[in-house]
């Protein structure tokens, strides 16, 4: 566990909502424009809980923490702002799969809802947690944003799953200077043949890179309106969503 705090939640479907964020650490890939890099270790460590919701008064303690521990530290921030629901982050959340599903279960008999932040690359623990999760944020993930070669069939299987479990679904592309349009094109096709047999919408948000870490330079406006249009010709939920929490300096 890395930290447990109260925030406004500041991409994708969920943007504005207040949130408990639980965030876990490691992580399976290391995409260039990560900007957790401090999570991405899956070692034990300091973990920060905050003790008021959104005033950043951290208590440091020692992880791994018994889940009763995690559970009493989102119950102490949820009590005192009626929050909207849980964003189980990372890192990469599934990483930690039978540790996770067991938290997840204690989330939900709480009547918290869950949303998991997931990188769609780990489909046997999706299977094991889907049921109790609310919603699921995946990431569609280019190789010519990211760096790294996650196989679309993969991603495929991991949204199949994920509609199928009955969570509400998204998909949130980060996009950059460099984004290679045919690889984008085939991303958002698949999104679109697996919303084709699926009951409710499922929404893309195409998220613009913000420069950190490897990722130097965000694409340009002209970038954005190309690739929101092409997206838009392929399916029809597409919107532009920035990342919002650091444009009002939240965490
Ligand atoms: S999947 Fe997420 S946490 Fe993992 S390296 Fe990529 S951006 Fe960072």
């Amino acid at each position: 566990m890395s930290e447990v705090f109260s925030a406004i939640q500041g991409e994708a479907a969920l943007v504005g909502e207040r949130q408990v964020f639980v965030r876990l650490t490691g992580c399976n890939i290391r995409c260039t424009y990560c900007d957790q890099p401090e999570a991405l270790e899956r070692v034990a460590g300091p973990c920060r809980i905050e003790r008021t919701a959104g005033r950043r008064d951290w208590s440091v303690v020692a992880s791994p923490l018994a889940l009763d521990r995690v559970v009493e530290a989102v119950a102490v921030l949820w009590d005192q702002v009626p929050h909207h629901s849980i964003s189980l982050t990372g890192g990469e959340p599934l990483l930690q799969g039978s540790r996770v599903e067991r938290l997840v279960e204690r989330f939900a008999s709480h009547g918290w809802p869950v949303m998991l932040e997931t990188n769609g690359t780990l489909l046997p623990p999706l299977r094991r947690i889907g049921p109790d999760l609310a919603y699921v944020s995946m990431d569609l993930k280019l190789p010519s944003v990211d760096g790294e070669l996650v196989a679309p069939t993969t991603q495929a299987g991991f949204l199949a799953a994920s509609l199928a479990s009955g969570a509400t679904t998204w998909v949130k592309v980060v996009i950059g200077p460099d984004t290679d349009p045919d690889e984008f094109d085939a991303g958002i096709a698949m999104v679109a043949a697996a919303a084709a047999g699926h009951d409710a919408p499922v929404e893309v948000f195409l998220q613009p890179l913000t420069p950190f870490g490897g990722a130097a330079a965000a694409p340009t406006p002209d970038q954005v309106l190309e690739l929101h249009e092409r997206a838009l010709r392929i399916h029809r939920r597409v919107r532009v969503v920035p990342q919002t929490h650091k444009a009002i300096g939240q965490l």
